[in-house]
């Protein structure tokens, strides 16, 4: 290790790497491993971060980005509302006590269900398509209530993103086209059950690089005017994709760099036309990826045509390297101030050529039962896990002041069963 600073919230005491004050070895001693352990004070700070640039917006926690109920609930508390992806969020978001006006539901494709259970939250609504806009007025109506909408926009950015990670392209599935948007708010104030107050973006996500979000405030700024002749404005939301710095050596923006980036045209185009809506923000992976890491099991340290280091952690946990090719920090946790001795392959025990970690690390000498941390783990992390090959998912701990609570147990081979049928001429 030591080829990168290790952040604040982590700390090397006796050569154990630590998280919230707690030494990660004894924790994969009380708990074992597979284990997520979140840091309950990183995330109130990253949270804060924003808080403290955006001070007049409004923060949507991407509450798809880590769906632990406890960890939503710290972020409600923290005054958070949620974009919610799919009437599920929407469920989840109002168990971990985030009031309905706070939850903007987004999904590009959703059933008639889930609108229908959207207008009876009384949440607000991103529609997507013109055939969505159709269905809400006909649900809302026949339920006798009225929704506050946005329309998705596709502003036509390229953000310096993963392809499979940019959402903002003209080429994308989501939102609907600039040049439509126009025709699209004068269709909706016609239409009963539907008040279209808002206008969303998302570009995109893991973006490193702040002029596309500047292009974006502009581009929707540019449609804020078109509309607000006509369009009551409440709210300009304009989604979340601020990266993080999975490589401790790349520079990333922060949360202050976006603000300094977006709020003076966000500002300065209100006051020419003369209106007042809230700014909404939508973080997801900034505000939860660094408070969390992962840690594995060595089961095997093989010399082949490499050294693989075999652990007990695969894409079933931490789909990010084999999907986006994304990089995890890694931290040998009982050597942790160890000196680089070789290079290694951390790789999982899935039975697939890509279900491989880390490629090619510098790190100290691994052997068997070694503690292996990879880092920025908590978002898009357990929230993607699945029990591919019969691996019953791991556990989440959260970790505060010195103390560890078990926030989601270890799965067992009876979950693997779970809602399995055998009809009865099998049994
Ligand atoms: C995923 C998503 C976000 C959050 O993106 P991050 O990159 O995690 O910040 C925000 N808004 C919408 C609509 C999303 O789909």
């Amino acid at each position: 290790m030591k080829n990168f600073e290790i952040p604040g919230h982590l700390e090397v005491k006796n050569g154990h790497l630590h998280i919230g004050g707690m030494d990660t070895v004894e924790l994969a001693r009380e708990y074992g491993t597979p284990l997520y352990i979140t840091s309950e004070d990183r995330l109130r700070d990253n949270f804060g971060r924003f808080k403290k640039a955006f001070p007049d917006a409004h923060i949507y926690f991407a509450a798809k980005s880590n769906n632990n109920i406890v960890v939503q609930r710290i972020l409600a508390r923290e005054g958070a509302g949620a974009d919610a992806f799919s009437d599920g969020e929407i469920y989840l978001a109002r168990l971990a006590g985030i009031p309905p006006e706070k939850i903007l539901f987004t999904g590009n494709s959703k059933t008639d269900a889930e609108l229908e259970y959207a207008v009876n939250s009384g949440v607000m609504v991103s529609v997507d398509s013109h055939d969505e806009l159709i269905s809400l007025s006909g649900i809302a109506s026949r339920l006798g209530k009225e929704v506050k909408i946005a329309f998705r926009v596709n502003p036509d950015v390229s953000a310096d993103a993963h392809p499979k990670l940019a959402t903002g392209l003209k080429t994308s599935k989501f939102g609907i086209p600039s040049q439509e948007i126009v025709s699209t708010y004068k269709k909706a104030k016609e239409l009963p059950g539907v008040n279209p107050v808002g206008i969303h973006c998302h570009i995109g996500s893991q973006i490193l690089e702040i002029s596309p979000f500047a292009e974006a405030m502009s581009k929707m700024m540019d449609l804020v005017e078109a509309i607000s002749g006509f369009i009551d404005l409440e709210f300009v939301d304009i989604g979340g994709g601020l990266g993080i710095p999975y490589q401790k050596d790349v520079r990333a923006p922060t949360p202050q760099d976006w603000a300094d980036a977006v709020l003076p045209i966000f500002r300065e185009r209100c006051a020419k036309l003369g209106i007042n809506p809230e700014l909404h923000i939508e973080p997801g992976r900034y505000i939860t990826a660094d408070t969390t890491i992962l840690l594995a099991h060595v089961n095997t340290v093989k010399k082949a045509y490499k050294n693989f280091v075999g652990t007990d952690v695969g894409f079933n946990l931490l789909i990010r390297p084999a999907m986006y090719d994304s990089y995890h920090e890694v931290v040998v946790a009982n050597k942790a101030d160890g000196t680089a001795a070789d290079t290694y392959t951390v790789v999982g025990p899935i039975c697939e050529t890509g279900d491989i970690l880390a490629k090619d690390r510098k790190l100290p000498e691994i052997k068997k039962d070694d503690i292996i941390a990879l880092l920025d783990a908590g978002a898009y992390g357990f929230c993607m896990s699945s029990q591919y090959v019969g691996r019953p998912r791991c556990a989440e701990v959260l970790v505060h002041e010195g103390k560890a609570d078990l926030i989601r147990k270890r799965e067992t081979y009876d979950d693997l069963l779970q809602n399995q049928i055998i009809p009865g001429r099998l049994l």
